[in-house]
């Protein structure tokens, strides 16, 4: 399988984000790629460094301001004599608050839902990149030049909404890749349809928020339930669409510690919804946290439990750009994406 990468992954590195009252150590490291990276390099998949694709792919799907702050707000911030290196932000939007703020400590909060996406020196330029690489492999996938093509994209980008970041996410691959293949596929009869299932551990909130009233993208994901487990807000099962997006949103929700066995089992479900909508194109959040040796311990898949997953996803039959999310037992991400790679190229 294809796959795409970019040097730039490593620039974004911050030590840590807020958690439970404190800053902790920040999980999702520049490591996480370049272990990724010596894997398929290893295992002989043909490797291409991503294009720039320029702004109008992530315009499709995140807002100017978004991008602007994005872009500019580590400059912006560190320029001012009191604040710190890395962009954290101290107010957040409520209900009743519309305004959109031109000082860039209002910009941090209104763009921010959560404290886990701290902005630093070369935030920008990884996450442009990550997108970029997701660009890539939906262009290869969605010209019909590949049946498949792996994005391996950090950071991740999963949690990243229309307009705000968090989670370890500022753009969203994901939901960018499935805008880009849309673009590219031929109308027959029909608008095309994208299909995105998610598998990372946690909730797609971003991805859900971003396509919840349209049904030309259809967002399926299993993850830990919300109730008691990050992103919290969001991934109930009540939460089916709204509008013409009604009925294209579809979320398993299962309890903390749920083995191998059930998260295969609503996966299984997932895709026979998805079967139903009748997609051209599949889009993968990839997540490897599901991970028994996980640091986040939500779910007990097992290293060869990753090739039952890509098993199932590629019995779809369906052309399939796979997007890398989360995944936090650095020593074992290579193994584990091997794995799913194996399981997904033998079905
Ligand atoms: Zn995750």
């Amino acid at each position: 399988m294809p796959a795409f990468h970019h040097p730039d992954a490593v620039l974004h590195r911050p030590a840590a984000f807020f958690k439970r009252g404190q800053m902790v150590p920040m999980p999702e490291l520049p490591e996480r790629a370049d272990a990724i990276l010596a894997m398929l390099r290893k295992r002989g998949n043909p490797l291409t460094v991503a294009p720039d694709a320029g702004s109008a792919p992530r315009a499709a799907v995140h807002t100017p301001e978004l991008l602007t702050y994005l872009e500019t707000v580590h400059a912006r911030w560190t320029a001012r004599p009191d604040f710190s290196e890395v962009v954290i932000p101290n107010v957040f939007q409520g209900p009743g608050m519309s305004g959109y703020p031109t000082d860039i400590m209002g910009q941090a909060g209104y763009h921010s839902f959560d404290l886990a996406a701290p902005i630093g020196a070369g935030t920008w330029a990884a996450v442009a990149s990550s997108a970029n690489v997701a660009v890539a492999a939906a262009r290869l996938v969605g010209r019909g030049e590949a049946r498949s093509a792996y994005a391996l994209c950090r950071p991740p980008g999963h949690h990243a909404g229309r307009e705000r970041v968090g989670g370890f996410c500022y753009l969203n691959n994901a939901a960018i890749a499935a805008q880009e293949v849309l673009s590219l596929l031929p109308a027959q009869g029909r608008r095309p349809r994208v299909a995105i299932l998610d598998v990372d551990l946690h909730h797609g909130n971003g991805t859900q928020e971003i396509f919840y009233d349209r049904d030309d993208v259809f967002f399926a994901s299993v993850h830990v339930d919300p109730a008691v487990f990050y992103p919290f807000l969001a991934g109930y099962a009540h939460e089916r669409g709204v509008g013409r997006g009604l009925g294209t949103n579809l979320n398993l929700p299962l309890p903390v510690g749920s083995s191998e066995d059930a998260v295969l089992d609503a996966i299984a479900a997932l895709i026979a919804a998805i079967r139903a909508y009748g997609p051209e194109v599949l889009v993968l959040s990839l997540g490897l946290d599901p991970y028994e040796g996980d640091p986040y311990q939500g779910f007990r898949v097992s290293t060869p439990g990753f090739a039952r997953i890509g098993r199932a996803v590629a019995a779809m039959d369906l052309p399939t750009v796979l997007v890398q999310e989360g995944g936090y037992a650095v020593a074992d991400l290579k193994q584990n994406l091997a794995s799913f790679l194996d399981g997904f190229e033998a079905a």
